[in-house]
């Protein structure tokens, strides 16, 4: 559980209001971190050596570019890599989008992060993304391409890749991640259970990002990780303080000895659910944070028991 990447949430606010958004995003939404909030926490961290990155996302971030540029130069000038998560929304010609990506890269922005699936095209053209990726390029950003898939999607990462290679883009130099939809966030209201597909290998492992992506939400929270969880305000467990709670430092400090926490990292939240608490979910699980969702809601006081009368036996098991 050593911490590598601090990701700031700037805003909770969107351009859009994709489906599967598990920060529920949208036009509506006004929660903002200050930049004053941003670079005071940068200071806290400057001296852990094991964070290399700083990781802007939201809702999309770039909807307050001012703050962004600012947060991105004071989080390079301190020694962080710095990756913006996007949507793409700014780029609707080449010409655009290469003005707006030299902004932020004259404001120290190395990586570009462009979320791009079905749940994105209803509302974002396939140009847009392709207007990114070549302004990226020529800028010589960093670029990955996040996608979400539901079990009919018909967007992945070689649907995409045969796209860009039309428009004569050279996809080694693109990263391409895929995941699966959860129902957590709005997925929850508006995917059917047969759209979600069963992640068994994640689930029956542990968590290798929990203490490993520090979050920090506009509403004031810090969590553990980034997981698809972290932005309901009902699951407290992986809140490791707020805002104004004192140094970052200190609190990821004490999160490294709690309990829960190396349970989530050595098991996952599936198994502590099954091996420790020994219940079945009657709901179907299909991923990882979904588990920890259950978990932390339905079985909260069954596992805060569990906790303190079997304290020690858990612990003995965790140092087998
Ligand atoms: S998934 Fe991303 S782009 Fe879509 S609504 Fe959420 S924050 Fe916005
Ligand atoms: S599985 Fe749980 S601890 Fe891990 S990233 Fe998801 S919500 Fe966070």
């Amino acid at each position: 559980m050593i911490p590598k990447i601090v990701t700031f949430m700037l805003t909770y606010k969107c351009n859009i209001a994709c489906d599967h958004c598990s920060v529920c995003s949208g036009p509506w939404r006004q929660e903002t971190l200050h930049e004053d909030v941003i670079c005071r926490i940068i200071d806290d961290i400057y001296d852990i050596a094991s964070i290399e990155v700083c990781v802007f996302t939201g809702g999309e971030p770039t909807l307050y570019a001012d703050t962004l540029k600012r947060a991105l130069s004071y989080a390079y000038y301190n020694g962080f890599i710095t990756r913006v998560v996007t949507n793409a929304w700014w780029a609707k010609n080449y010409n655009k989008s290469l003005k707006f990506l030299d902004d932020l890269r004259s404001a120290d922005l190395k990586e570009l992060n462009i979320s791009y699936d079905d749940f994105h095209a209803k509302y974002i053209s396939i140009n847009n993304v392709i207007n990114a990726i070549k302004a990226a390029l020529d800028l010589n950003l960093r670029i990955v391409i996040g996608i979400i898939r539901s079990r009919s999607s018909k967007i992945n990462a070689q649907y995409l890749m045969k796209i860009f290679r039309d428009e004569g883009i050279d996809c080694s130099k693109i990263m391409f991640e895929e995941d699966y939809v959860q129902p957590v966030g709005r997925a929850v209201y508006t995917l059917p259970e047969e759209e979600y597909v069963e992640r068994k290998d994640v689930l029956n492992s542990g968590c290798v990002d929990i203490l490993r992506v520090i979050t920090v939400h506009p509403d004031g929270r810090i969590t553990a990780c980034c997981g698809h969880t972290t932005a309901n305000p009902y699951v407290k467990e992986l809140v490791i303080g707020y805002i104004n709670s004192g140094s970052i430092k200190e609190l990821i400090k004490r999160a490294q000895k709690c309990l829960l926490y190396w349970l989530i990292f050595a098991k996952g939240s599936m198994k502590i659910m099954r091996e420790i608490l020994n219940v079945t979910p009657s709901e179907k699980i299909f991923h990882s944070c979904q588990a920890c969702y259950v978990l932390f809601t339905k079985y909260r006081l069954h596992l805060y028991k569990v906790l303190t009368e079997k304290r020690h036996k858990i612990l003995e098991m965790l140092l087998m």
